[in-house]
């Protein structure tokens, strides 16, 4: 399935949740505080979902967040539900540590399609070494930083206040200042990740 280019908050509209997709707007501006109906209807829907419905809208809401793919997302639930562990667990664990995920959440860039843009450009480099796959898996002790000349950009100056000030990053992840990198410390736990799903309700989507 192709990747969506749209406008963003019309997604966030679809889902009835907001998804964060657009940085400091969503905390200032969300479209969807002004606008909460999903897109195309006047009143919001009538009627009870059926239970499909509401397995597949948790499992696309997650999508979105990640702004993965139905292909790559599927084929990561399948490996999850092969490892040992938790399925759910082990899979919002796996995403939470995704290469553009970690470099959104120490705060390099205000959104996840902005993250994946910075490494997809060659701008994101782990334990010194350039990266351009938003896919990759890091590990404890790898550790993330941006390209030097990226470190006086606009977008990354702000990103970098906006998360300032709000203090969102993780526990899990060590923030350098100095060099404005981050190093993995230790796997998430379930309760860190920032991605609010009932992993319960994509798994039986999957298993159905
Ligand atoms: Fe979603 Fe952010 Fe748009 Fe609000 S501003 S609808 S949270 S993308």
């Amino acid at each position: 399935m192709a990747r969506y280019h749209g406008p963003v908050c019309r997604l966030c509209r679809r889902e009835q949740m907001k998804l964060f997709l657009k940085g400091e707007k969503c905390y200032t501006k969300c479209v969807l505080e002004r606008r909460p109906t999903p897109p195309g209807m006047a009143k919001p829907q009538r009627g009870k979902p059926s239970e499909y419905a509401i397995r597949l809208r948790e499992k696309q809401r997650l999508k979105r967040m990640i702004a993965m793919t139905e292909g790559p997302f599927k084929i990561r639930m399948e490996k999850a539900s092969k490892s040992p562990g938790m399925t759910g667990t082990v899979f919002l664990k796996r995403l939470e540590l995704r290469l553009d995920n970690i470099v959104r959440r120490l705060g390099f860039a205000t959104g996840i399609n902005a993250a994946r843009h910075l490494v997809l450009h060659g701008h994101v480099r782990v334990n010194g070494k350039p990266v351009n796959v938003s896919s990759v898996e890091l590990k404890v002790g790898d550790v993330v930083e941006l390209d030097p000349k990226m470190k006086e950009n606009v977008g990354v100056k702000l990103a970098l206040e906006h998360i300032s000030r709000k203090g969102q990053r993780p526990s899990f992840v060590e923030f350098n200042e100095a060099d404005i990198s981050g190093k993995i410390v230790r796997e998430p736990a379930r309760e860190e990740s920032s991605f609010a799903v009932n992993d319960q309700l994509i798994i039986e989507y999957y298993s159905r």
